[in-house]
């Protein structure tokens, strides 16, 4: 891990606005060629910190640095970033050629330079040929792509992508994702995402900066984050989870991780069940345990033998314990 280069360096950075919100003591490096996400709530954060990356906003104290230099003091336009927001920005009444060669018309690099460069990473976001048309004759998912076209050909070090696909179909939002990944590791650059879908953080992601209020959580790998959640809101923003109350303490486990046994007095504990569900290969199912209403997922041969009212116990496996 030692030898990879650091892009982007945040150094206890605060960012507060006139009415007292904002981000406090942010600290965070992101290495060459990573795709990070800021995950979390709407309202904890997550454009205030990318904003101040690109320069939008600037910081009340602290510094951001790239490639080790302190960038804090310059203008979006001289910043080695380029930012993606949900709303394309596409300029309506320009054709897609047009708006791509605007911003390389602006750094005065040569027509038969970007002409190429443009025919290239319109192939990239596998858009080629749609040079003469306009914004409105392409699909949301297809301006989006051109968008972040738009934002690659200007070379940045580091993208900045603010709930990009957020106005997206599901359908497509999936798509896109997977897309972004390709182009991402194709290139080789390095991304900086912001999103409130843990889902789409968890697909797209190589760390997640879990966000509460303003701070972070827990910054990890998927996997880190998914497995060992280090507090609770993270364990419950993150995937399904148990919340089992016993003696003060918290129990946290997801649903693939309890095992539902036929009859009481043979798990960790006694449960009823409750509801089942079929959800295809498998059974949702709800079981009632004193207080505590659990969710299980279980296999369709277990759940053939059961029906409501059953006496059942369940086995708890993988789990996080939390102080209440
Ligand atoms: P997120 O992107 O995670 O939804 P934001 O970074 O937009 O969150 O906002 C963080 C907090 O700062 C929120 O409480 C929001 O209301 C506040 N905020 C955002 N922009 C401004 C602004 N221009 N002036 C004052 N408060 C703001
Ligand atoms: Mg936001």
């Amino acid at each position: 891990m030692s030898d990879r280069k650091i892009k982007l360096q945040i150094k206890d950075m605060t960012k507060k606005y006139d009415n007292g919100d904002g981000v406090e003591h942010i600290n965070l490096d992101v290495y060459e060629g990573e795709i990070v996400t800021f995950l979390g709530p709407s309202g904890c954060g997550k454009s205030t910190i990318l904003r101040t990356i690109g320069g939008f906003l600037d910081v009340t104290s602290g510094d951001i640095t790239i490639d080790g230099k302190s960038i804090v003091a310059l203008p979006p336009e001289k910043r080695p970033t380029a930012m993606v927001f949900q709303s394309y920005n596409l300029w309506p009444h320009m054709t897609i050629y047009e708006n791509l060669a605007f911003g390389l018309k602006l750094r005065k690099i040569p027509k038969k330079q970007y002409d190429k460069d443009i025919k290239d990473m319109l192939a990239l976001v596998s858009m080629s040929g749609t040079e003469k048309k306009y914004p409105g004759q392409l699909s949301g998912g297809q301006q989006q792509r051109i968008a972040i076209a738009r934002s690659l050909l200007l070379k940045p070090s580091l993208l900045l992508l603010d709930e990009p696909f957020s106005a997206l179909d599901a359908k497509i939002r999936q798509q896109m994702r997977e897309e972004l990944k390709k182009i991402q590791s194709d290139l080789g650059i390095t991304v900086i995402f912001v999103t409130h879908d843990q889902e789409e953080a968890m697909a797209l992601s190589h760390r997640i900066v879990v966000m509460n209020k303003g701070k972070f959580d827990q910054v990890g790998t998927p996997e880190e984050i998914y497995d060992s959640p280090q507090t609770l809101h993270v364990a419950s923003f993150i995937g399904e989870m148990n919340f089992i109350k016993q003696d003060g303490k918290t129990i946290a486990v997801r649903p693939e991780d309890l095992t539902v046994l036929l009859g009481s007095g043979k798990g960790d504990m006694d449960a009823v069940v409750r509801t089942t569900m079929l959800m295809g290969h498998y059974v949702s199912m709800t079981a009632q345990c004193g207080e505590n209403v659990i969710k299980c997922f279980v296999d369709r041969e277990i759940s053939d033998k059961l029906a409501v009212g059953d006496a059942i116990s369940l086995k708890i496996g993988k789990h996080s314990v939390f102080d209440q």
